[in-house]
């Protein structure tokens, strides 16, 4: 099977290649991303084909490739939050309408597609738990933009759902719910809100500045290992008995649900394990920031959410494994050792 990553080199692409050449002897990956830092270690191998290019100019080259494949991830896109209200436009652009093109192409030559939704599609849904066939999708007023990018991913979905019924595309969607690991974002880089929350944390403790909790950090999350997420789409991809076709499925670990304030004072308390941190970490405070000051006022938050995983469960036998604990520590093994 040859599979088309779109977006390979990022954090889902890097992971998902890895664990396809190191175990799937039978798959062989076209990988397309305007960058490759992330995946330096797969380049030279005769089963991973990368080609730098650009989703929003070298459409003729992904079009071409998706051609020569048998399933498309599309899965370059911005999924910083601090970027949906900074560039709104540019979250359109990329993550709706160039993904778009993709699974236009994905219809127009008859191959399967897999995309990545998104758990931040249930928005303020005050469901105990988000079940893909029955919570609602809440989102706030057009002013707070933060939305731009959940209202991106529903639409998307929604169009490739009504392709499925009327075209015949075979296609799964994937929610992840906070996928973190090694490689998550840079956190070399100091500034503030250029990344994802565990990464910003991990950033701000090793530049030695306190870490800011936005809105007291009371709002709840489910932190799931990068592993756990790969294994589910191995079986999404294995697609046994075709028992992924037309599913939309949950991909998050329920059980380890964390305060915002509970993973950052976590996080501190691990760092202060490691040599080259010790003295840093014992300056570090956590302080409070509102929203509005954080991210400017077209933010809005999401109290919590929690993944229904049942489908998941029973259709792909699937089920995470790693708990928080150890999702952080593998994680600042990787930055910190
Ligand atoms: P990522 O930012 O790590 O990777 C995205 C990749 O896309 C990067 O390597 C980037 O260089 C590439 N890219 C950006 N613009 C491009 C362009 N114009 N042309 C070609 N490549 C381009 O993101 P990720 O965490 O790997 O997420 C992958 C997908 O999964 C995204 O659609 C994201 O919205 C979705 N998702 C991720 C999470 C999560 O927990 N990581 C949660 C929900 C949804």
């Amino acid at each position: 099977m040859k599979i088309l990553i779109v977006g390979a080199g990022g954090f889902i692409g890097g992971h998902l290649s890895e664990e396809i050449i190191k175990n799937h002897e039978d798959w062989n990956i076209v990988a397309i991303d305007i960058a490759s830092s992330k995946i330096e270690h797969l380049l030279t191998h005769k089963r991973f084909n990368f080609i730098k290019a650009d989703i929003l100019k070298d459409v003729d080259v992904v079009e071409e490739q998706l051609k020569g494949c048998d399933l498309v991830f599309p899965l370059a896109a911005i999924a910083v939050p601090s970027m949906y209200v900074q560039n709104p436009t540019k979250i359109f652009e990329l993550d709706f309408e160039a993904n778009m093109q993709i699974v236009k192409w994905a219809v127009k030559y008859g191959k399967r597609l897999i995309f990545p939704s998104t758990c931040e599609v249930y928005g303020m849904c005050e469901d105990e738990e988000f079940d893909e066939e029955t919570s609602n999708l809440v989102t706030g007023p057009i002013g707070k933009q933060r939305w731009i990018y959940s209202c991106s991913k529903q639409m998307l979905d929604r169009v490739i759902y009504a392709y499925g019924v009327e075209n015949g595309l075979r296609y799964t969607l994937f929610r992840p719910f906070n996928w973190n690991g090694p490689r998550l974002d840079d956190i070399y880089k100091s500034e503030s809100g250029s990344s994802r929350v565990i990464s910003q944390f991990l950033s701000n403790i090793l530049h030695g500045k306190d870490i800011n909790l936005v809105d007291g950090g009371n709002q709840l999350r489910c932190f799931t290992y990068i592993s756990d997420g790969i294994a589910a789409l191995i079986k999404i991809i294995e697609n046994k008995d075709n028992c992924a076709d037309g599913q939309i499925f949950n991909i998050g670990n329920p059980h380890n649900e964390l305060s915002i304030k509970e993973l950052a004072e976590r996080v501190v308390r691990l760092a202060g394990k490691y040599d080259k941190l010790k003295e840093v970490v014992k300056k570090i405070k956590i302080t409070n920031m509102s929203s509005a000051s954080y991210y400017g006022k077209s933010y809005q938050d999401v109290a919590r959410r929690v993944p229904s995983i049942k489908k998941a469960a029973t259709i792909l036998e699937w089920q995470p494994t790693v708990s928080i604990d150890e999702l952080l520590t593998k994680t600042m093994d990787f930055y910190f050792r």
